[in-house]
């Protein structure tokens, strides 16, 4: 129990003992004023029976005094002053004195105590009546200095404050303790249970024995562990959930009947580009796209289920499902991430149109002219000749269109021969293979390198990387350009390839690792090219684990850097 609490026990106690002494104290007096008030009365009527028999009451009242300190007056049926024992030439009404008054009304006994003006002294006043035939006949009030008998009274009472005050200090120390006893219980166990609210996952042990308490005290440690172990594995496994939310490739959300966000996890924050989703707040604070937004507003108890694939502001296509959870009120929300797949199958598209459109093109000029061979031209030994050469060319395209086609198709599952090679001899193998075209446009190719510089790879990846890079250089040149292709280690191998003729334009520097992507469609068919080349390098440069990258200005030529990491 708090401190106050007692306190208030306390003056409470104090107050009914003050009350309570009061009342005993008035008692104590009265008594001891009726006490006196019997004795004086009593000797009033003791003098009325002795002046009936022989003496007058003046002389006995007289007589009686000398030794005492009483003051005996007489006064007649109005209350006028006969005689007076302290003063004789006392004289004058005392009808007014409430003593006398009482009996001049009829009582048989009028009683006061003041202070008297004739003595100085506090008086107790007692008067009686003497009556003849029923008829007040005169008044005898009899007078004692309270003095005489109220100092023993005092010490009497005195005795009695002190037993009495004894006996309420023993009552209210044990009320106090019996208190304390009920309290207990509740003092010890707040505490603990305070504590078990602020820390659930720690148990509290009430350690006191109280043979009274104690089945009360093993119940409130058994429930501290009990509810200790029931938070430890409620916090585990919420620990567990959420770790597992966020290693889930699927985007989850739940937002209450108020629409604020309960739970988000990385995935769904990773998908709606927003990496600060504050919980307890409104959704839209976080999830700011309007057609999810939408969604979420159009779902409740009557539309319980909607499900949609959206484009996001941020490029993704998503796809939601939105579920209402009639007795939790609340929406949860699961999103795949379609957008790879969906980029996928438009690249697959795309290649599928690409090829079927690069394949017609030379199919239908095949078709053409043996047709127009078969019809006639082919008696004509010139014509015949020309034709063939254009269906020869129409050829080689095909058979170069479906190698790069099978090139791309080749991925890293692939268990690719691993050997090392000479650098140099590589690059002046494929230049020797160039020879006629650079010739044919007088090029000058210089080569830079350690001749004796030797790299470990793939050679079915790296000999292609280089023969497309070397080959769009030549392709690319001004007639009369220069070729350089310069190769060094560095934690691996780096090379590059450059040109000093037509540059590619900063936009199209981007796209021309597309496949099929050519920035000038007529020229690059005419030099041959089919829009894979780069395509290849880039694949392949990945598979090996490598970069590339181009640096290129219009009109001045072009620098493709490639890093090859050491196997
Ligand atoms: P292609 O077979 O048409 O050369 P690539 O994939 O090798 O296809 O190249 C894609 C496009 O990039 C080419 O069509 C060309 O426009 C541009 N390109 C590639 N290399 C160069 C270069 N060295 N100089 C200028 N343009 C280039």
């Amino acid at each position: 129990m708090k401190k106050q609490n007692y306190l208030g026990w306390l003056l409470l106690l104090f107050t009914i003992f003050i009350g309570s002494w009061q009342f005993i104290r008035n008692f104590y007096d009265q008594q001891v004023l009726m006490q006196h008030e019997t004795y004086l009365q009593q000797k009033a009527d003791l003098f009325i029976r002795l002046s009936a028999s022989d003496q007058s009451l003046e002389t006995i009242a007289k007589q009686y005094v000398i030794d005492s300190e009483e003051r005996i007056t007489s006064l007649d049926e109005k209350g006028n002053i006969l005689f007076d024992t302290y003063d004789s030439t006392l004289s004058g009404t005392r009808s007014k004195r409430p003593e006398v008054n009482a009996v001049l009304k009829g009582s048989s006994l009028g009683r006061a105590v003041r202070m008297s003006p004739t003595l100085h002294k506090e008086l107790l006043y007692v008067a009686i009546p003497i009556k003849e035939d029923g008829q007040l006949k005169a008044i005898i009030r009899i007078a004692e200095p309270t003095a005489n008998f109220l100092p023993s009274a005092q010490r009497m009472k005195q005795a009695i404050f002190l037993v009495y005050s004894f006996f309420w200090l023993i009552l209210s120390g044990i009320i106090l303790q019996i208190l304390r006893r009920r309290n207990r219980p509740v003092e010890t166990i707040l505490p603990v249970i305070k504590k078990m609210i602020k820390h659930p996952d720690n148990p509290e042990i009430i350690m006191q024995s109280s043979p009274q308490w104690k089945e009360l005290y093993q119940s409130v440690n058994l429930l501290s562990e009990q509810m200790s172990h029931t938070y430890q594995a409620y916090s585990a496994s919420e620990k567990r959930l959420y770790t597992l939310l966020n290693e889930l490739m699927i985007g989850v959300f739940i937002i209450d009947e108020d629409g604020k966000l309960l739970l988000m996890n990385a995935t769904m924050q990773e998908q709606l580009g927003n990496f600060a989703a504050p919980l307890q707040r409104s959704f839209t604070e976080t999830i700011t796209d309007t057609q999810l937004i939408q969604m979420i507003y159009q779902i409740n108890d009557k539309h319980p289920f909607t499900h949609e694939e959206i484009q996001t502001t941020n490029e993704r296509v998503l796809d939601i499902t939105l579920r209402y959870f009639e007795e939790a009120k609340q929406i949860l929300g699961v999103s795949y991430d379609l957008t790879r797949i969906r980029q996928l199958e438009k690249l697959q598209k795309d290649f599928v149109g690409n090829v079927s459109h690069e394949l017609k093109t030379p199919v239908t000029s095949l078709i053409g002219f043996t047709e127009t061979l078969l019809d006639g031209a082919k008696d004509n030994p010139e014509t015949l000749t020309a034709f063939l050469k254009i269906m020869q060319k129409d050829a080689y395209r095909l058979e170069n269109l479906i190698q790069e086609i099978i090139q791309l198709s080749k991925s890293a599952d692939i268990d690719y021969h691993i050997q090392t090679i000479n650098v140099d001899q590589v690059f002046q193998q494929i230049l020797t293979d160039y020879t006629p075209v650079i010739e044919e446009k007088q090029l000058t190719i210089t080569l830079e390198g350690d001749t004796n510089l030797f790299f470990t790879t793939k050679m079915e990846l790296f000999t292609p990387i280089c023969k497309n890079l070397i080959e769009n250089a030549i392709n690319y040149s001004l007639p009369q350009g220069e070729i350089k292709i310069h190769f060094a280690e560095k934690s691996g191998l780096v090379f590059y390839v450059q040109d000093f003729g037509i540059g590619i334009e900063k936009e199209e520097q981007v796209r021309i690792f597309e496949r099929f992507y050519r920035v000038d469609k007529a020229r690059a068919r005419n030099s041959g090219g089919t829009g894979l080349g780069l395509a290849i390098v880039k694949d392949y440069v990945e598979i090996l684990g490598g970069s590339i990258h181009v640096d290129s200005h219009l009109g001045v030529g072009s620098t493709f850097h490639v890093f090859l990491p050491m196997n």
